[in-house]
């Protein structure tokens, strides 16, 4: 059996090998002419439905200001998240219940909900709609060369003694 840079064991894990990975734009998600109860976070799962009360009952954001005048302490908290812990009172249309949700920033919760996960079992307009906020970019974690390029063939008993492989040397440590 030959091995080679690109089998799995040799891969990044992070981008499995494709030495790219999707980032979010950072600037497509606000329409800063807008305040947040006029709809500034363009995501529709933001901006309408339960998750919206994240941002319009913060108590550290002004629901009713243009983006654009937010201060540097606020477009931190709606980008980034607050600097110390915070829950945000959510009221059930349902029941009427008023739950206490942890607070976080649109970036993080983007791209916890929509990129860390498997998106495709998620309705196809919404699938877009992500997409169109995010792009190919080298991965972060091996700087997009840890992909593609053979560095060596043979056999495993070979590979091992070739330093250049990560595959050579995870091999040693199980042979
Ligand atoms: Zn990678």
């Amino acid at each position: 059996m030959a091995y080679s840079f690109n089998h799995p064991l040799g891969m990044c894990p992070a981008c499995t090998g494709l030495g790219e990975q999707l980032n979010l734009r950072e600037d497509t998600l606000f329409d800063e002419s807008k305040s947040l109860r006029e709809g500034a976070i363009l995501f529709c799962q933001f901006s309408s439905g339960w998750q919206t009360h994240l941002w319009q009952n913060n108590p550290l954001l002004d629901a009713d200001k243009p983006l654009r005048d937010f201060t540097d302490k606020e477009w931190q908290t709606l980008r980034y998240g607050s600097e110390k812990p915070l829950k945000v009172g959510i009221r059930s249309n349902n029941t009427g219940r008023v739950d206490m949700v942890d607070y976080e920033g649109v970036l993080p919760r983007f791209r916890r909900l929509y990129l860390s996960r498997d998106i495709s079992k998620l309705k196809r307009g919404l699938q877009e709609e992500i997409l169109s906020h995010v792009e190919q970019g080298p991965c972060t974690a091996c700087g997009g060369t840890a992909g593609g390029e053979v560095v060596f063939e043979g056999t495993p008993a070979r590979l091992i003694a070739f330093p250049e492989s990560k595959t050579g040397r995870y091999l040693k440590d199980s042979l």
